[in-house]
């Protein structure tokens, strides 16, 4: 028994062998990390943030190339340039709508790398240096193989079904399957007892090999079965919760491949992706609890699409007519959401924030945490568009000044200012906290069409108010408009 929980020669030999300046480096490395998520909390610091992870990268990258004794440096080199091809392309054609699917893609890759180099380092595991004596492979190491090889496969599939949902490739609708909360905490259990039959199972013995490709398919059929029932508004809290899991997946592999590095590395990404779906949750008004259960949310339907449902009478005004009482106010509040990422209408907002500020009005943005596709959205786009950071508001600091600005100016967000979350028990985003915006005194509602719903496909009483003008048009060529008249 003592035997079988014997510490992996890896690991041994990494106080040992690795030089006291590598195990520095890869301190530094993760200093450098923590810098780089302290930098991305706040606009303002997120460049420095980004350098930070950047610079702490390469130190993590060339410490391990040094250190170990690479069998083909040519086949890295081109597998590393292959990747930064790769990668400068995406970075560089990407449309900023697409940035949500982009995300859960990478989530999905760095899921498989984890699934991969478990299955290597179980087909191969003398290369990993996790075997004993008698070369078979360690108990410890064989939790460490089971977890990354469960986890990366739950991130893999889980990320796909999220990047065809965000991407339109798929439904946003939830699928439920009956009785799916039986079958999703079977399936987690077996997986479990799977790994800790095959941790505890004698060296070599009959079927050791199948435990090991039964969590591997388990866990990539629990990955998609417990996104598919989640949809409509709950999505944000989904794309967190993947980017936590893709963390503790890359966490498990810097264990089996014994660096430390890795480890730090995937740790602060899954604990910071935990705190962002408490967040998140938190701005969804849902329950941390069930999120982590899977399968939450969504029961009163919901999704991508669809159709306003009732035909009411609403104002129509022209831009004209919205700069006119744009100039006159003495306070107006913005308001964006994912229409103005789709029409990119960031810039031209930004030059008619600052037509206003220059004939005296206040000008202030308020943006709600599931605003957009991805946790951030609109902050990177205002801040792409040097919007100052002072005038940008989080929910829960502007809210209450709703009821004494003169005009709120919705550009693009629909649910987030929805008040169904605050009456309608039967709409799929009650309970969200969202924009008092019907306490204005004049309220702009930006959208291409009266058809058109949000994210969660639900109707808006906003549309209908006795002070709200609808501007019906692109938002950014309705904006264009704005500052045009404002001239
Ligand atoms: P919504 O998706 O609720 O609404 C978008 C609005 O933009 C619609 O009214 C749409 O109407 C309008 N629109 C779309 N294109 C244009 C355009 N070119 N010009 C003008 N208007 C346009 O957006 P919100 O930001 O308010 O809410 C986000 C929703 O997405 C929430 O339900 C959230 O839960 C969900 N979500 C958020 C994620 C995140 O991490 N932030 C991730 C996944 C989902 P029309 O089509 O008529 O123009």
């Amino acid at each position: 028994m003592t035997a079988l929980f014997a510490t992996p020669a890896h690991a041994a030999g990494n106080a040992g062998s690795t030089p006291a300046w590598a195990m520095l480096a890869y301190l530094a490395a993760g200093v450098f990390f923590i810098l780089a998520l302290r930098g991305l909390s706040s606009p303002a610091t997120s460049r420095a943030g980004n350098r930070n992870g950047m610079i702490g990268m390469a130190l993590a990258l060339v410490t391990t190339l040094v250190t170990h004794d690479i069998a083909n440096i040519v086949e890295i080199g081109i597998a590393i340039l292959l990747g930064a091809i790769v990668g400068v392309t995406v970075a560089r054609k990407i449309a900023m709508t697409a940035m949500p699917e982009l995300v859960a893609g990478f989530h999905s890759l760095v899921g498989l790398a984890a699934v991969v180099v478990g299955l290597a380092a179980w087909l191969n595991p003398g290369a990993f240096g996790i075997v004993d004596a008698q070369g078979q492979i360690l108990a410890v190491s064989r939790v460490e193989l089971g977890l990354g090889i469960a986890i990366g496969a739950i991130t893999f599939s889980g990320s796909v079904i999220a990047f065809l949902k965000l991407s339109g490739r798929m439904s946003g609708s939830p699928i439920m399957l009956p009785g799916r909360h039986v079958i999703n905490l079977g399936t987690l259990a077996a997986i479990i007892a799977l790994i800790g039959v095959y941790t505890v199972s004698p060296e070599g013995g009959a079927g050791e090999g199948y435990l090991i490709i039964a969590v591997t398919v388990l866990a990539f059929m629990i990955g998609f079965l417990l996104i598919i029932p989640i949809g409509g508004a709950d999505m944000p809290v989904v794309v967190s919760m993947l980017n936590s899991y893709s963390g503790w997946a890359a966490a498990a592999m810097g264990f089996t491949l014994g660096n430390s590095a890795m480890i730090i590395t995937g740790a602060l990404v899954g604990s910071s992706g935990a705190i962002l779906s408490y967040i998140m949750c938190r701005a969804m008004n849902r329950s941390f609890i069930s999120v982590i259960a899977g399968g939450f949310g969504g029961d009163s339907g919901g999704g991508a699409g669809g159709e306003a449902r009732e035909q009411r009478p609403y104002k129509q005004g022209s831009a004209e007519d919205a700069a006119y009482m744009l100039e006159q106010a003495e306070s107006v509040i913005i308001i964006p959401g994912y229409g103005m990422a789709v029409a990119q209408a960031q810039h031209v907002l930004r030059e008619m924030g600052d037509k206003l500020k220059e004939k005296g009005v206040e000008v202030k943005y308020a943006i709600h945490p599931v605003a957009g596709r991805m946790p951030g959205h609109m902050n990177v786009l205002l801040a792409e568009a040097s919007v100052p950071y002072d005038e940008v508001f989080e929910l829960e600091d502007i809210n209450s000044e709703f009821s004494q600005c003169d005009v709120a100016f919705i550009i693009g967000a629909n649910d987030v200012v929805n008040p169904a979350a605050k009456t309608d028990k039967a709409s799929p985003i009650y309970g969200m906290p969202v924009f008092d915006v019907d306490k204005a005194k004049q309220v702009f509602f930006i959208k291409r069409s009266m058809g058109g719903v949000g994210y969660a496909g639900v109707d808006n009483d906003v549309f209908y108010m006795p002070q709200t003008v609808m501007l019906l048009a692109d938002a950014k060529k309705m904006v264009e408009g704005i500052v045009k008249a404002l001239d």
